[in-house]
């Protein structure tokens, strides 16, 4: 008896609260859950058969501010849901970039952005030894895993002339990624690749002073840019 009142005061309050909240959640709950509201609300107790308690998609924690602002209440419930909904999915995302070992990871917009790889920054973008470097260059042991900066489609793959072998990467923007000198290579041309998938790793192949990556990336036009702010501007810190 006790049960069957308190699905019935979760009905009085679902009358008005039904429509913004079908999106919420579909669990059901249980009639057990429900006993303090029946013994503070027993006045509003509607018919029982009116609808099945397992029907409504409410939280029973939030029941217990359920008043004259209900509605009100319930919308902010609601947003809280969506935002805490939406953190979870953002998470999950930086967790799957970091799932080969990236250690920095960042989100703009809907595209994770990891550290191309870790090591030491040793040259930067711009005139050097009379000519022009068009990209950066982080230097580390032979071996150190180099990541997708994000998700992409691999241009090239192999051998490519003064870099030894290396890997290009087309992003979904337009803007390509190059990484050079690399050791061994774990993907294929046409291949999909995952923000911060493991695509080859450090070397010291062709025009290379020590083992280190030479990272370039490309305007959707073709444009060298220099990789360093374009870095920053996408949360990431080589
Ligand atoms: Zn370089």
């Amino acid at each position: 008896m006790v049960a069957a009142v308190a699905a019935g005061g979760v009905v009085a309050a679902g009358q008005t609260l039904a429509a913004p909240l079908t999106a919420v959640s579909a669990e059901p709950i249980a009639s057990s859950t429900l006993l303090p509201v029946a013994e503070t609300r027993p006045a509003q107790a509607p018919p029982i058969n009116a609808i099945g308690g397992d029907q409504l998609p409410l939280d029973p924690l939030a029941l217990g501010s359920l008043d004259g602002t209900a509605e009100l209440d319930v919308q902010n419930l609601t947003k809280a849901v969506d935002i805490g909904q939406e953190l979870a999915r953002q998470a999950s995302l930086l967790d799957a970039a970091r799932a080969d070992g990236a250690k920095q990871a960042s989100l703009v917009g809907n595209e994770v952005y990891v550290n191309p790889t870790e090591g030491r920054f040793t040259s930067g973008f711009g005139s050097r030894w009379g000519t022009t470097h068009q990209g950066i260059d982080i230097a580390g042991p032979v071996g150190t895993p180099i990541y997708a900066l994000t998700e992409g489609v691999v241009e090239e793959a192999g051998p490519a002339s003064g870099f030894g072998l290396w890997v290009v990467l087309r992003h979904p923007d337009g803007t390509q990624t190059v990484y050079g000198h690399v050791n061994r290579i774990f993907v294929e041309e046409g291949q999909r690749v995952d923000a911060g998938e493991e695509i080859a790793e450090m070397g010291n192949k062709g025009h290379s002073t020590g083992p280190h990556l030479h990272f370039e990336v490309w305007d959707e036009d073709g444009t060298k840019l220099n990789p360093l702010p374009w870095l920053q501007d996408h949360g990431i810190t080589p």
